[in-house]
């Protein structure tokens, strides 16, 4: 099935630009986690209208309402790539392969840099979706650098596919993963590549695999759809919120300065708007 936009990501820009092409009668698809970490971590928010002094997990709660309440239902996958195919974009989650006429980007910024080495050998035995490439390592060794607790659970799946699975977690919490992965506690400082291998170097052991998995909640803009203007992490959006492809808009915190719901949401409005204007000039 072909959308007339597909949506990527669920924090205020993107459940806002929902809730717009609801109301403009769009066939659409919104994807993304249930609720953005981003809203529901927030401790106190003191300067949404209308909701003084809510907490992330409330406002989190109210959007998810919302959303139910006009029949949105969230698709839960993790986009690793969209291709601008000229007519339409196809969009590649981890689950399966979308197709949308326009797109919205509304995955909020992504703080910390890339490991050096990962731009670079991306696709040539550095992936971002386990499900996508597992396939491809089927009886081979891989690692997964995981950004988030999450992300154990792409390292147990791949456990169940590879010969042997090296986890480096990239945060605090303790790992709860299958005997078969083994946890190492580095920083990643590189990763190389070596003869038919790659190298993961660190402030411990290399870590010698055919594959290493970087999993984050967000990936770089220019990652994600390639040929897209950036200006550092953020997309470079003229004031209707497009982008320099056709057909693809932005919103939020994605687009730059400042960084805050209520921009968000006003942003994933106007894109919204846009992305059905651009939809009946196309017909
Ligand atoms: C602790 C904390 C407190 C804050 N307090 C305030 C405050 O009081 N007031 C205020 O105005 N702002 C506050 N902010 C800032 C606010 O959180 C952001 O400005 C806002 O959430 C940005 O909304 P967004 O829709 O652009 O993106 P986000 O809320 O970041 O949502 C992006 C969504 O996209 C998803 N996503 C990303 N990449 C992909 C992908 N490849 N495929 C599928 N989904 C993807 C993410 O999982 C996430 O759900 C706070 C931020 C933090 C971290």
């Amino acid at each position: 099935m072909r959308y007339d936009v597909a949506i990527i990501g669920t924090g205020p820009g993107g459940v806002s630009a929902a809730l717009t092409l609801k109301n403009r009668g769009k066939n659409f698809i919104i994807i993304g986690s249930k609720q953005s970490a981003k809203v529901s971590k927030a401790h106190a928010i003191l300067n949404y209208p209308g909701l003084p002094n809510v907490s992330g997990q409330e406002l989190a709660n109210a959007f998810s309402k919302h959303l139910e309440l006009a029949g949105i239902e969230i698709t839960e996958d993790r986009v690793s790539t969209i291709y601008d195919m000229g007519d339409f974009f196809g969009i590649q989650g981890g689950n399966e392969m979308y197709e949308a006429s326009a797109v919205i980007l509304a995955t909020g910024v992504v703080t910390g840099k890339a490991i050096p080495g990962e731009d670079a050998l991306l696709g040539s035995g550095v992936s971002y979706c386990a499900t996508c490439d597992a396939p491809l390592y089927k009886g081979k060794d891989v690692a997964v650098i995981g950004y988030s607790k999450k992300e154990e659970e792409e390292a147990a799946f791949l456990s169940e596919v590879c010969a042997n699975v090296t986890y480096v977690p990239m945060y605090k919490e303790a790992t709860d993963l299958p005997d078969k992965v083994k946890v190492v506690n580095v920083k990643p400082s590189e990763i190389l590549k070596v003869d038919d291998k790659r190298v993961v170097k660190s402030d411990g052991e290399d870590i010698v695999v055919d594959c290493v998995f970087v999993l984050r909640d967000a990936i770089s803009p220019g990652q994600l759809v390639p040929g897209l203007e950036t200006d550092g992490a953020h997309v470079v959006v003229n004031r209707d919120m497009s982008t320099n492809i056709a057909g693809c808009f932005a919103c939020g915190d994605i687009t730059g300065l400042p960084y805050q719901y209520v921009k968000s949401a006003g942003e994933g409005n106007v894109a919204a708007l846009s992305a059905v204007t651009y939809l009946a000039a196309k017909k």
